[in-house]
C-alpha cells in the first residue's frame, strides 16, 4: 500500500513574515491519518484551525492567504511546497503570528525541517486527486494573457513559462517542466527564492507588504541586474520559484494531485482559481488510492525509499 505520511516528532522554526515583518514561531507537529494539513493560530485567546482547502483562500495578492472567519495565516505557499515535494499528508502547523516565517525565501527550510523531523508512514492509503479530464482557466488578452490548466496524467508533472521582460531575467530559462518520477524536488526546485524588484518596493510597503523582505530573504534586482551579492542558486531560479509556488498553491487542494499542470504567466490568483474550477467540474476528477506500491506513480512510489 502508498501510505499516507506525518511526521515522526515535532519540530520548530522561528522567523520573520515577508509582508508583516512580524516575528513568527512555527511548530510543525504530526498528525492523525486523514487530518491533511491544519494550521493552528495558537497567538489567540482560543486557538483557531484553518484546515487547509481550495475554497479556505482568501486572498493571494503577493501570496497565497487562508482564513476561517476573520481569522488568517498569510504566506502559506513556501511550507505547502515543502509539503508537497516531500508527500507529507498529515500535519499541525502551530503559528503565533498571522503570517508564515519567510526564512530564506525558499521552501529549502522547511525541507530541511520536515526531513529533520523525520517522516513516518501511517496506516492508512494515501489518497490523491487524480484528474480524469481537462480543466483550465485563462485571464486577459494578447500582451496581456496568462493561463493555467490540468490534465490527466500517471504522475505529477509541473510545466511553467514566465514572461519577464528584464536584462537579469532574460538570460535565464524563461520556462521549466518538472516531473515527480524523474526529478529531485529538494535538490531541483526546493532552494528556489522568491523574487522582486526594487522599484516595486515602495508600492509594496505603501501597501503594508514586503515589509520583511531583503536580500537574506528574496532575489531583489534594480533595473539592471541581480543585487543579491551571491547571485542565483540555479541559472533558471526565477522560473523555478514559480514552480515551487504553483506547487504549494495546488496543494492548498487538501491532497496531492494526480496530473499534469502547465502554465503561462500564472500565479497565486490564477493557481487557486484553477482548483476552485477542477472543484465544479465534478466528473473531471475522482480520488484514488493504491494498495499496490508497484502501481502508484515512480515519484511517490519512490519518495518512502528515498529515506
Ligand atoms: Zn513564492
Amino acid at each position: 500500500m502508498l501510505n499516507q505520511r506525518t511526521l515522526k516528532t515535532l519540530t520548530r522554526a522561528v522567523g520573520m513574515g515577508l509582508h508583516s515583518g512580524q516575528r513568527v514561531e512555527i511548530t510543525l507537529r504530526p498528525a492523525p491519518p486523514d487530518t491533511g494539513i491544519v494550521f493552528r493560530r495558537v497567538d489567540l485567546p482560543e486557538p483557531v484551525d484553518i484546515p487547509v482547502s481550495a475554497l479556505a483562500v482568501t486572498d493571494t495578492r503577493m501570496a497565497s492567504t487562508i482564513s476561517t472567519g476573520n481569522v488568517k495565516v498569510h504566506t502559506v505557499e513556501h511550507l505547502m511546497s515543502a509539503c508537497a515535494g516531500l508527500g507529507v499528508d498529515n500535519l499541525y502547523v502551530d503559528i503565533t503570528a498571522e503570517e508564515v516565517p519567510i526564512l530564506d525565501g525558499s521552501a529549502a527550510s522547511f525541507v530541511f525541517l520536515l526531513q529533520s523531523a523525520g517522516i513516518e508512514l501511517q496506516d492508512a492509503p494515501k489518497r490523491f486527486v487524480r484528474v480524469l479530464a481537462p480543466v483550465e482557466v485563462r485571464q486577459g488578452e494578447g500582451d496581456n494573457v496568462k493561463w493555467a490548466r490540468l490534465e490527466p496524467y500517471h504522475g505529477y508533472r509541473l510545466g511553467f513559462e514566465i514572461d519577464f521582460s528584464h536584462p537579469a531575467v532574460d538570460s535565464t530559462g524563461q520556462s521549466v517542466l518538472f516531473d515527480m518520477s524523474t526529478g529531485s524536488y529538494s535538490k531541483d526546485i526546493a532552494r528556489a527564492r522568491t523574487f522582486g524588484f526594487t522599484k516595486d518596493v515602495e508600492m509594496m510597503r505603501a501597501n503594508g507588504l514586503a515589509l520583511g523582505g531583503g536580500l537574506d530573504n528574496a532575489i531583489v534586482m534594480d533595473d539592471y541586474k541581480v543585487l543579491n551579492a551571491g547571485g542565483l542558486r540555479y541559472d533558471d531560479e526565477f522560473v523555478k520559484h514559480k514552480i515551487l509556488d504553483a506547487m504549494g498553491d495546488l496543494y492548498l487542494l487538501g491532497k496531492p494531485l494526480l496530473a499534469s499542470y502547465s502554465a503561462f504567466r500564472s500565479g497565486h490568483a490564477l493557481n487557486n482559481l484553477l482548483l476552485r474550477e477542477l472543484l465544479k467540474h465534478r466528473a473531471a476528477w475522482d480520488v484514488v488510492t493504491f494498495d499496490d506500491d508497484k502501481l502508484a506513480p515512480a515519484g511517490f512510489a519512490q519518495l518512502a525509499r528515498a529515506w
